[in-house]
């Protein structure tokens, strides 16, 4: 098959693309080198242009302050469930978690191996369904840094505010929505966000991390693990993956031409209200599974009648190049993953198939 599909899957994830078709035209000579980004050392002064260039295209993106470093880490968002705790969650400290979804409550999971991580806040008992109001979380004015997820992946479930952690550093993963809306960077103290649904490719874990937040950062870290050291050395204590951040130096260029994130923004709001206005007019055929106001526009998950159904509704849907719509393994169900990258047309043509498998099979 050469012709492109409309690609559901949750990460990794559908690429612009214009962003490909470039990748394909510099790939045997970048920029008359006669070699591509893979083949350049590192330490060449193209390469550090490009890195360079994907840098600065996350810091006007997101208008990432002077006072954050950007960081280009490996070893994807759950390494970061480790490196969290091991830079910052002192031997004598806690660190508070608000567990929202499959993916903080590993988070909270690795913190408790490293040290006392207490939950906050967590919705576990009510399935992951919904997010807290601001005015429900208590956090410890003492803890060490308060951890949450802004978008839960699995369940499809988005804080809908950037997180308040008042005298206490707020750190995030924003892997499922970063790039997806403006956000207040001044409230956080560190963002990490694996590079596979939004940023590029996987392999790379980007981290916005504030400056006195590296001058917390113990001695004595595993290289691969401290922050300070990729702070210093510009992200390249060791080889990076060259070719996923010049990819996500193209996916920063292809966000500006579409206006930057105030439009992405608008853009993926309003393909998210398609798909739930679809499971909303089904009467009951489809049922989502997050509560209306905690509703991801990055992931819609929702369930038909039976399991038998979903099977017949994902392999239909496959047949007419509608790919990636079954839910996570542990949640079950349909989840249409709808990043930036994700076109209307493709949300316009899975609307259509949903009311039409619901005639067929309601
Ligand atoms: N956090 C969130 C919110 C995720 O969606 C994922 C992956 N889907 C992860 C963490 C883990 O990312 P990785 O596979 O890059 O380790």
């Amino acid at each position: 098959m050469t012709e492109r599909i409309f690609n559901f899957s949750a990460g990794p994830a559908i690429l612009p693309l214009p962003v490909l078709e470039r990748a394909r035209e510099e790939i045997i000579s970048f920029r008359g080198t006669g070699m591509s980004v893979m083949e350049l050392s590192h330490r060449s002064s193209i390469f550090g242009e490009v890195l360079d260039a994907a840098e600065a295209g996350l810091r006007r993106l997101l208008s990432v302050p002077d006072n954050f470093r950007i960081l280009f880490m490996q070893c994807g968002a759950t390494s970061q469930f480790s490196i969290v705790p091991i830079n910052f969650l002192a031997s004598e400290g806690t660190a508070n978690y608000i567990v929202t979804g499959a993916w903080g409550k590993k988070a909270f999971i690795e913190a408790k191996r490293r040290g006392q991580a207490r939950i906050a806040y967590t919705t576990e008992e009510k399935q992951f369904t919904s997010i807290p109001e601001p005015s429900e979380l208590k956090i410890d004015p003492t803890a060490n840094y308060v951890h949450y997820t802004s978008n839960e992946t699995i369940e499809g479930v988005e804080f809908k505010y950037d997180l308040d952690g008042g005298d206490v550093p707020v750190v995030c993963d924003a892997s499922s929505n970063i790039l997806s809306k403006p956000i207040e960077i001044e409230r956080y103290a560190l963002i990490y966000a694996g590079a596979q649904k939004n940023i590029g490719p996987s392999g790379v874990t980007v981290v916005i991390i504030r400056d006195d937040m590296i001058s917390r950062v113990p001695e004595g870290l595993p290289p691969m693990m401290d922050y300070r050291l990729f702070a210093e050395h510009h992200s390249m204590p060791n080889t990076p993956n060259t070719w996923g951040i010049y990819l996500i130096g193209l996916v920063c260029d292809w966000l500006e031409s579409q206006g930057g994130l105030q439009a992405m923004a608008r853009k993926n709001r309003d393909k998210a209200e398609r798909v739930y206005d679809a499971i909303d007019t089904s009467v009951g055929f489809y049922t989502g599974h997050a509560d209306a106001a905690a509703r991801s526009n990055m992931n819609v998950t929702f369930r038909l009648p039976t399991a038998d159904l979903e099977q017949i509704f994902i392999s239909e849907a496959t047949a007419i190049g509608l790919d990636g719509l079954k839910g996570h393994r542990s949640l079950g169900g349909i989840r249409a993953s709808i990043y930036n990258a994700f076109p209307v047309e493709g949300v316009d043509r899975l609307v259509s198939f949903m009311s039409d498998f619901a005639r067929r099979n309601g």
